[in-house]
């Protein structure tokens, strides 16, 4: 069993940047887990702390129900990869992935045996003469995770482990990184800031912000059913859109528009209520005519994204969030705030035209 547990967990460095913030956490045995969350909410020093590279200042880190706390990093049965891969120039790729097995004084048969077998489970035995300077990026990442498996550890942890590669590589990379971890079962680890990989990737995903965790879920979760308006606005290819509305009976008036309440408001939310209306740009029609009710506005942009566009309108209404300031508690459509839609190819419109979502 590999579970890890935190508890607590609080990362202060010298200067007093707190970098993770009394964060409590689980990860199951043999989950493949993602840390996500933009530039400096914690995930690089979350993954450094479970590997015993940063010592918390706070709060406890459990693995396999045994506190490895206050362990040093060869002590807590973790191998981490590294963005860079961090691998040793002038060794071969046979003594890189022996490297860790020389360290725990494995006798040089075995090691190079077991070596072979793991280069030969990634695909790299042609490679294992090569130095990493004569390897591509892709290869270079298989190397390193070579590395990682050799000992057999319990818990994998993955620093941003597509960031060095090309589009396509990382398309190839995913798709590789996530058979091996189902087939090796080992609970895993990956910190990125691609949240299109954390969806693809992952069995749930922890979203981060300022040390803090703002939601844990599966991928549909945080995709269908985000717990806060960070979350709605992190995840997606297009961020949803976000607009403040009022409750009126059994209707939300939202950016000049009357929609239905969504399902599971009713009996949820009170007349005249302000809240947040949240809908993906995918989600929305964009429609040339006028349709009763809609959402209707001047086009502003459009941009093209390849099969789809995604088309901006100014439409009346307060971004949420925006108008706080501005006089809450006003609906009366005051301000202007921008929805996009997704719309399919052929039918774009102009920049200047009037549409409806
Ligand atoms: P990125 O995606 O940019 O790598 P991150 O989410 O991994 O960011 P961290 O690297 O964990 O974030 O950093 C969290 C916060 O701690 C940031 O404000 C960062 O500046 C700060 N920080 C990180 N390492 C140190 C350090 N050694 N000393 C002081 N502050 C640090």
């Amino acid at each position: 069993m590999s579970a890890i547990t935190m508890r607590e967990l609080t990362k202060v460095y010298p200067g007093g940047v707190r970098a993770l913030d009394a964060l409590d956490l689980e990860i199951a045995d043999g989950e493949f887990f993602a840390l996500l969350g933009p530039s400096g909410c914690g995930k690089t020093t979350l993954l450094r702390t479970i590997a015993g590279l940063e010592v918390a200042s706070a709060g406890s880190v459990r693995i396999g129900g045994r506190d490895v706390t206050n362990l040093p990093p060869g002590k807590r049965d973790v191998a981490m990869v590294f963005q860079d891969y961090a691998l040793f120039p002038h060794m071969t790729v046979r003594d890189n992935i022996a490297y860790p097995l020389r360290i725990k004084k494995v006798d040089r048969r075995s090691r190079g045996s077991k070596a072979a077998d793991t280069a030969d489970e990634l695909g790299l035995s042609g490679l294992l003469e090569r130095r990493p300077g004569q390897l591509s990026g892709g290869q270079q990442q298989r190397v390193a995770l070579a590395r990682a498996m050799a000992c057999h550890p319990q818990v994998f942890l993955l620093d941003e482990p597509l960031s060095n590669l090309d589009a396509r590589l990382r398309l190839e990379a995913r798709t590789f990184l996530k058979r091996l971890q189902r087939e090796l079962g080992v609970t895993t680890v990956f910190v990125t800031h691609d949240q299109a990989e954390a969806l693809a990737l992952a069995d749930r995903i922890a979203v981060m912000e300022g040390g803090r965790i703002r939601q844990v879920g599966t991928p549909t979760e945080v995709f269908r059913r985000p717990a806060n308006t960070f979350v709605a606005g992190f995840i997606g290819s297009t961020p949803m859109n976000l607009i403040d509305a009022r409750v009126h009976g059994d209707e939300l008036a939202v950016a000049g528009a009357r929609l239905p309440l969504p399902d599971g408001a009713p009996g949820q939310v009170s007349d005249g209520e302000r809240l947040v209306y949240g809908i993906r740009p995918e989600y929305l029609d964009y429609s040339p005519t006028a349709v009763p009710g809609a959402l209707t506005g001047e086009v502003v942009v459009v941009e093209n994204l390849g099969s789809v566009s995604l088309v901006s309108l100014d439409v009346p209404g307060d971004h949420a969030g925006a108008s706080d300031e501005a006089g809450a508690g006003d609906d009366s459509g005051a301000g202007r705030t921008s929805v996009q839609v997704v719309v399919p190819e052929g039918g774009e419109p102009e920049p200047g035209d009037t549409g409806w979502a």
